[in-house]
């Protein structure tokens, strides 16, 4: 099967309405180049089962589909309702506590056992995506003795809660997360989510469990408004970063999202880091058969901005049309691929980092890949280094990465632009240049008199950094 060749990478949530061998390979067919596994859902059983899909999937076609292990983390819920239907008004005023009990309109159960500790009066507490609001005047060490409700409205079991004032204790890595994180590494995730990330520690924290084998990226979900004053800490550590606008748009004022969504995605090119922007991508196609054209304006809008890939939640979860969710996607992102809008960001390689010489390299292949109208640019890389770079400066020419890392080759598919391929022979420079666009020839990659640019390590042997361009005529 041949890939879809699209820069702008899409991930899909999988769920009851994707979990099967078939819609998940009409999903890649379409377009996917990743899954997400949601560890709020599912048991490990059922993950298990779509993971071995997944890897048949990749062994059959020799496709390198990643998978995204999207960890819980600390998540702060209500419990159990009383007849699973509560309302409260307006003005009210009720006691909170963490001590578990059935919530009724004068008393509510949050499942985080520090919250009387952690909130201070003035702290605003949002339930159900902050479609209830509410604000802490006192508390005794104990429960919150006098909550006042700021927004009213009605509540059901179990509903999500977001603390966006409150400077939790909670550790960011549970128990369940541990666990979780064991399955996924054992049964072949790419990359791991690490859900409300605070600070840059947290990620060193998840790093320490990971070890130090790199066959599992981490991704940062930036969803708590702490993780956007310490934002150039947390992608320094971090492999990826996603803006998880779902949490974080209950979190902050909703008219600052556009600008901060810019603002990460912006940071995050001119390090080097892919970026992912997710939820509410498609929502309405979760029943509808078309998206909106606010929705069209939104994919357009982060391909635009600049993100490296584009992650479906409910839409192919649990959404009526997870195909036809993608098709949609495709669509849009060829033909804003046409523009010359998404391409070449006008980045320089910093003078400062120490690995000033080859960000040059990838730089000169990627700005020479415009003055010689090179359809590709072929990348050498073991630790993944080279595709980051060259990608990050966004050329026009696609680019075909090469590596005799194994582990690689699925992490690489999030990676604007970027597709990866085994190649595991070191005979020379001159023979490897030779074979690598013999093998994009005879995958239609490339054809006779295309350009096609180089670049790679001078000797082969040594396996450093880039330090060559070479410029080849297709014959
Ligand atoms: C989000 O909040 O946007 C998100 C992706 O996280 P989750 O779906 O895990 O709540």
């Amino acid at each position: 099967m041949i890939p879809n060749y699209n820069r702008t990478k899409i991930i899909a949530t999988v769920g009851p309405s994707s979990n099967t061998y078939e819609i998940l390979l009409e999903l890649v067919k379409t377009g996917v180049n990743l899954f997400r596994f949601n560890f709020s859902h599912g048991t490990h059983d059922q993950h298990k089962l779509v993971f071995e899909h997944i890897h048949k999937i990749n062994r059959v076609y020799k496709l390198n589909i990643g998978i995204l292990a999207d960890l819980q983390g600390p998540k702060i819920r209500i419990g159990m309702v009383k007849d699973n239907h509560i309302e409260i008004f307006q003005g009210d005023e009720l006691t909170i506590t963490s001590t578990e009990v059935i919530s009724t309109e004068k008393q509510l159960y949050i499942n985080y056992e520090q919250l009387p500790r952690d909130a201070q009066p003035g702290d605003k507490i949002l339930l159900d995506d902050g479609k209830v609001e509410l604000q802490v005047i006192s508390s005794n060490g104990k429960d919150l003795t006098k909550v006042k409700v700021l927004q009213g409205g009605a509540l059901s079991n179990k509903k999500g809660v977001n603390l966006p004032d409150t400077k939790l204790s909670i550790p960011s890595i549970t128990e369940k997360d541990k666990r979780d994180l064991e399955f996924a590494m054992a049964n072949g995730a790419n990359w791991i989510a690490m859900s409300f990330v605070r600070s840059a520690d947290d990620i060193l924290e998840l790093r320490e469990l990971i070890g130090d084998n790199k066959k599992h990226r981490i991704i940062a979900k930036i969803e708590k408004p702490e993780a956007l004053t310490c934002i150039d800490e947390i992608i320094a550590a971090t492999d990826a970063i996603m803006i998880a606008r779902g949490d974080l748009g209950v979190e902050v004022a909703m008219e600052r999202m556009p600008i901060i969504q810019k603002d990460i995605v912006r940071r995050c090119v001119l390090a080097s880091k892919p970026v992912v922007v997710a939820t509410q991508i498609m929502e309405s196609m979760i029943t509808m058969n078309r998206p909106t054209r606010a929705e069209i304006n939104d994919v357009a809008n982060d391909m635009i901005d600049g993100a490296d890939a584009l992650m479906l939640s409910g839409e192919t979860a649990a959404g009526a049309h997870p195909v036809k969710v993608v098709e949609s996607m495709m669509r849009i992102m060829r033909y804003v691929e046409e523009q010359d809008m998404v391409y070449n960001r006008n980045l320089r390689p910093d003078k400062s980092s120490k690995t000033y010489i080859s960000d040059s390299i990838c730089h000169s292949a990627a700005r020479m890949s415009e003055t010689v109208d090179a359809k590709v640019i072929i990348g050498m890389t073991r630790s993944g280094y080279t595709a980051f770079m060259v990608s990050s400066f966004r050329p026009k020419a696609k680019i075909m990465i090469f590596t005799d890392n194994e582990d690689l080759l699925n992490i690489l598919s999030i990676s604007w632009g970027v597709h990866a391929f085994y190649y595991d022979k070191l005979v020379s420079t001159d023979q490897t240049v030779t074979d690598v666009i013999e093998i994009l020839k005879t995958k239609s990659v490339i054809a006779k008199g295309d350009v096609v640019i180089n670049t790679g390590t001078m000797p082969l042997h040594k396996q450093g950094r880039a330090n060559f361009v070479k410029v080849t005529v297709v014959e």
